[in-house]
């Protein structure tokens, strides 16, 4: 646990943001299964902006960062997916221990431009808009931005990802780093949504469950919700909020 949050902590300075410690437990194996046409798709979250899904094309994770113990219960991942830049999405010393340098990433081109090249041989970079193959999955990078003037450059339009991934019969959204941007409240026929939501860096509850209300997704997981300060958003009340979605909950804060 003390190399977890070490480890965190320097990422974090390096990405140049101040992040609270992240508690992740090792014991929360709480995941929930998802039936889907192909088979059934296991979610494991991991912390904070960090899962492993079990799919029927493969395992992937997504935005792998901290010790290489939380994930060694899982296969090797046959993806990767990696949002942004920030310490606690991307980690080039995870990225190493969890066998990156043989597998598949998909990543924004920022962090593709940072990838030691031992790495880089098997990733491809994404723009926003962009579509890719993986294992019959389409993976499709859609934007993932801040619009609130003092928060921009956090993330700025046009660097960062989120992704679409449309397995046969389910498609899944992972929001990354953005607020309520219009694209995702454009969005139709998502089965499955992960959404964050914190300040300063992305947005408050509010406003994601008035985007989820707009896109509504069949389920939603409240992620990457603590933040600096008072910015910590309260999943429950995220969940209260919400219309026709099914809020799904899980440890990433141990
Ligand atoms: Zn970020
Ligand atoms: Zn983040």
């Amino acid at each position: 646990m003390t190399t977890r949050r070490a480890f965190l902590g320097q990422s974090a300075v390096a990405a140049g943001v101040t992040f609270l410690p992240f508690v992740a437990s090792a014991d929360g194996h709480a995941a929930n299964t998802f039936e889907t046409p192909a088979g059934p798709l296991t979610v494991h979250p991991i912390s904070h902006a960090s899962f492993v899904m079990e799919t029927p094309n493969g395992t992937i994770y997504v935005d792998p960062v901290g010790d290489r113990s939380l994930y060694g219960r899982f296969r090797q991942p046959d993806l990767i997916l990696i949002t942004h830049e920030h310490g606690d999405h991307y980690n080039e010393e995870t990225l190493l221990s969890i066998n990156g340098e043989v597998t598949t990433i998909f990543t924004n081109p920022a962090v593709f431009e940072r990838l030691p090249n031992r790495i880089k041989r098997f990733a491809a970079p994404m723009e926003n808009g962009d579509t890719n193959f993986f294992n019959a999955v389409g993976v499709r990078a859609v934007p993932a931005y801040n619009t609130t003037e003092g928060r921009l450059n956090y993330h700025p339009q046009g660097r960062d990802n989120g992704y679409i991934l449309y397995f046969n019969g389910f498609t899944v959204y992972i929001s990354g780093d953005t607020e309520d941007i219009p694209e995702m409240r454009a969005l139709t026929d998502i089965d499955l949504a992960f959404v964050c939501m914190n300040l300063p860096w992305t947005m408050d509850a509010e406003a994601a469950a008035s985007a989820v209300n707009e896109f509504a997704p069949t389920y939603c997981y409240p992620y990457h919700y603590r933040g600096r300060d008072n910015g910590t958003q309260d999943p429950q009340e995220f969940a209260d909020m919400l219309n026709a979605t099914q809020a799904k909950f899980g440890p990433w804060y141990g």
